[in-house]
C-alpha cells in the first residue's frame, strides 16, 4: 500500500487533502480489531451492563477491574514494552478509548490512569522514575492521579497557589497547597502535582500517597460519573524526594500542556465508543415502545434523531482515526533516538493542537447529542433514574468541562491557527489570495455532478473558501482587538471544526466509494449528504455573523453576497438520506456504519 503522506498541522484547511492521505477506520488492521475485541469483551462482561455496581464506587471492586484491565494489557496503552505498557499505535489506544466508552463511570477511572495519571512519567520521567511506577500503573498494582486544578486555578492552570520550597538541606522539597476535584484520588497510590517552586517556577512532582504532609478530602457529590473517585489533595508540609521532580524546574507547563493534547483526542475515542453504545439503548428502546398501535422507531421524527446519532458519531469516528493515524504517521519519523524521548514524543503531538481540541469538542459535543435525544426517545422514562438514559445523561455533561473547557479548546483552535499562520508554519494568509480569486471566478451554478459525491467535494472547498473569506477580514479589521473579541474567535474555531470534520467523514466515504463500489457505500455517502448539506448553511451563517461584526455598508454587502454565492450548494433530499440510515439502524439495533 502507498505511503500516507505525513500531515501537517491545520494543513487541512489550506490544501486540497487526498483520501489516500487519510486513514479511515475501514482499514484497521487484523491486530487493531483484536486489541478492540479484548477491551470490548471486557467491557461488556464487566462493566457495561453493572452500571449500578460501579456506581458503587467501591474501591476493591475497581482495583479488580483495574488489574484485569491490566493482565489484558488495557491500563497502559501508550507506555512503551520496556516499562511494562503495550506500546500501542495510537489507533489501537483508541481502540481502546473507544471500547471504553460503554464502561459506565469506570470509563473516566481508567482514562485518568491511562491517560494523565501515567502520561506526565512516561513522557517527561527520568529513567529511575519511569522503572519506579510505570510498570506497577500498567499492572493496576498502582493507581494515578493528576493534580494541577486548584479553586483559583482552573482554566488558567498557570495561576497556582501551590508551592515548593528547597529543605535546607537539599534532600526534598516541601509542598503546600490545595489541589480540587482529582480523579481517582481516593484511590491514587502514585501522583503527579504541580506546584511553584519558590512561589514562582510551575513545575511538576510525583506525590507518593505515603509521603508526610499528604493527605485527601471528601468525596464530592456529583451530578454523574458517580463511580469514579472526585476529591480534593491537600498537601501540609508534604516532603518530596528532589528524586522525585518532575522533568526541569519551571517547566511543567509543557508536561501540563502535552499531556492534555493527548487526553483531548483519546476523549473523542471515549466519547465516541459511548454514543455507540448510547444509540443500541436507544434503538432497543425505540423497537419496544408502543404508541397510537405502533413502534416508536417507525415515527419520522423518532427515526430523524436515530439518524442524526448515526451521523455524528460516524463523523467523529471519521475525525478520531483520521487524527490518531496521522500521529502515528508522525511518530513513524522520530528516529529510535527521538522515539525514546519522551519530549520528543510530545512535541510530535504538540503539532496537532488543533485536531486534538477540535476531537475534543465535537466528540463531546456528539455524545451530549446523542445522550440528550436518547432521554427524548425514552419520554418520561428518559426522566426517571430507573432507566438507563438518565445515568447517561448526567455522565456525558463532563466531557464538555475537563481536559480544558470546550470554551478554552475552541480559545486554542483559533489561536493556534492565528499563531501558526503569524509564525510562517501554516501558509493560511498565502492562501486567502488564491481563494479570492478562485471565489470571484467562481460560479455557483457549476456544481459537479460526476460522481456520487462530486457536491459534497464542492461544498469542501466552498467551505474551506468561506473561511478563508472570513479570516482575511478578521486580520484585516480585528486582529489587534481580536483577543477581546471572544464571539469571533468562537464562530472561527466552529468553522474550523466543521471544515476537519466535514473534509474527514467524505474523504473516508469516497475511499469506502471507491473500493467497495456505489451499492455497499450508500449509507456512508448518505451520511455525508446529510451533513454536507447542513454544514454549508451553518457555515455561511457563521461567516456571516463574524463579517457584520468586522465590516459595513457597501463592503459587506459584497463579502455576504460571496458569502451567499459559495454556499448556494444543489438541495439534497436529506430528509431520504436519513430514513435509509434510520432504517438499517432500527434492523441491525447497532451504529449502522
Ligand atoms: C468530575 C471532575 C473531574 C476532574 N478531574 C480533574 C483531575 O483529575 N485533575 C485536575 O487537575 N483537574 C480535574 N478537574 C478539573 C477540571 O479540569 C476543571 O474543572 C476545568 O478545567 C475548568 O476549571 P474550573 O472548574 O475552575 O472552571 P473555570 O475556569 O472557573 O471556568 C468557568 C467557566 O468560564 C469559562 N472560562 C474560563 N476562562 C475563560 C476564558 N479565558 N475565556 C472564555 N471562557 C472562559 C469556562 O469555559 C467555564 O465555562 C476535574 C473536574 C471535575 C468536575
Amino acid at each position: 500500500m502507498k505511503e500516507r503522506k505525513i500531515m501537517s498541522g491545520g494543513e487541512f484547511l489550506v490544501s486540497d487533502i487526498k483520501q489516500e492521505d487519510v486513514f479511515s477506520p475501514e482499514e484497521f488492521t487484523n491486530e487493531q480489531k483484536m486489541v478492540y475485541k479484548a477491551a470490548f469483551d471486557f467491557v461488556k462482561k464487566e462493566l457495561a451492563e453493572n452500571a449500578e455496581e460501579v456506581e458503587k464506587k467501591d474501591e476493591t471492586n475497581v482495583r479488580n477491574w483495574f488489574t484485569t484491565a491490566g493482565e489484558l494489557g488495557l491500563n497502559a496503552t501508550d507506555i512503551p514494552e520496556e516499562y511494562g505498557g503495550e506500546g500501542m499505535d495510537k489507533i489501537s489506544a483508541c481502540l481502546v478509548g473507544e471500547a471504553m466508552g460503554g464502561a459506565n463511570s469506570f470509563a473516566v477511572s481508567h482514562s485518568c490512569q491511562t491517560g494523565i495519571g501515567s502520561l506526565p512519567i512516561y513522557l517527561f520521567g527520568t529513567e529511575e522514575q519511569k522503572q519506579k511506577y510505570l510498570p506497577k500503573l500498567a499492572t493496576g498494582e498502582m493507581i494515578g492521579a493528576y493534580c494541577l486544578t486548584e479553586s483559583g486555578a482552573g482554566s488558567d492552570a498557570m495561576n497556582a497557589a501551590t508551592t515548593a520550597v528547597l529543605s535546607e538541606d537539599g534532600s526534598h522539597y516541601l509542598l503546600n497547597g490545595e489541589k480540587i476535584f482529582i480523579t481517582n484520588g481516593a484511590w491514587a497510590d502514585v501522583l503527579t502535582v504541580f506546584a511553584k517552586v519558590d512561589g514562582e517556577k510551575f513545575t511538576g512532582f510525583i506525590v507518593e500517597k505515603g509521603f508526610e504532609g499528604y493527605s485527601i478530602g471528601a468525596e464530592e457529590a456529583k451530578l454523574g460519573i458517580k463511580g469514579s473517585s472526585t476529591v480534593p489533595v491537600i498537601l501540609k508540609d508534604c516532603k518530596v524526594p528532589v528524586e522525585n521532580v518532575l522533568f526541569t524546574i519551571g517547566a511543567g507547563h509543557k508536561i501540563a500542556f502535552n499531556v492534555l493534547n493527548i487526553g483531548r483526542y483519546k476523549l473523542g475515542s471515549n466519547a465516541m465508543g459511548g454514543a455507540k453504545f448510547t444509540m443500541a439503548t436507544a434503538v432497543k428502546y425505540a423497537n419496544e415502545r408502543v404508541q397510537f398501535g405502533r413502534k416508536i422507531s417507525s415515527f419520522g421524527m423518532i427515526r430523524n434523531k436515530l439518524a442524526q446519532m448515526a451521523i455524528k458519531t460516524y463523523m467523529t469516528e471519521s475525525i478520531v482515526y483520521r487524527l490518531a493515524a496521522a500521529i502515528d504517521d508522525k511518530m513513524g519519523t522520530l528516529d529510535e533516538a527521538a522515539r525514546k524521548s519522551g519530549e520528543e514524543v510530545a512535541k510530535a503531538i504538540e503539532e496537532y493542537s488543533v485536531e486534538c481540541a477540535i476531537t475534543k469538542v465535537f466528540g463531546s459535543e456528539t455524545l451530549d447529542y446523542v445522550v440528550d435525544e436518547l432521554v427524548q426517545i425514552y419520554g418520561g422514562n428518559g426522566y426517571i433514574a430507573e432507566y438507563p438514559a438518565e445515568r447517561a445523561y448526567r455522565d456525558s455533561r463532563i466531557n464538555r468541562i475537563f481536559e480544558g473547557t470546550n470554551e478554552i479548546n475552541r480559545l486554542v483552535i483559533t489561536g493556534n491557527i492565528l499563531k501558526m499562520a503569524m509564525k510562517g508554519k501554516l501558509p493560511l494568509l498565502e492562501t486567502v489570495s488564491a481563494a479570492l480569486e478562485e471565489i470571484s471566478a467562481y460560479d455557483s451554478s457549476a456544481f459537479k455532478k460526476d460522481s456520487p459525491l462530486a457536491a459534497q467535494e464542492q461544498i469542501l472547498k466552498n467551505s474551506k473558501n468561506i473561511f478563508l473569506l472570513t479570516v482575511n477580514t478578521v486580520t484585516q479589521k480585528l486582529l489587534e482587538t481580536l483577543q477581546e473579541d471572544q464571539e469571533v474567535i468562537e464562530l472561527l474555531a466552529e468553522m474550523v471544526i466543521e471544515i476537519f470534520v466535514m473534509e474527514s467523514g467524505l474523504l473516508r466515504a469516497q475511499k469506502y466509494l471507491g473500493t467497495k463500489g456505489e451499492k455497499k457505500a450508500e449509507l456512508q455517502v448518505a451520511a455525508v449528504k446529510a451533513y454536507c448539506a447542513d454544514t454549508i448553511l451553518k457555515m455561511a451563517g457563521l461567516s456571516k455573523n463574524v463579517l457584520a461584526f468586522a465590516e459595513s455598508g457597501e463592503a459587506l454587502e459584497k463579502l455576504i453576497a460571496d458569502v451567499d454565492k459559495l454556499a448556494s450548494a444543489p438541495m439534497e433530499n436529506t430528509i431520504a438520506f436519513k430514513r435509509a440510515i434510520a432504517e438499517k439502524l432500527i434492523k441491525s439495533k447497532k451504529y449502522p456504519f
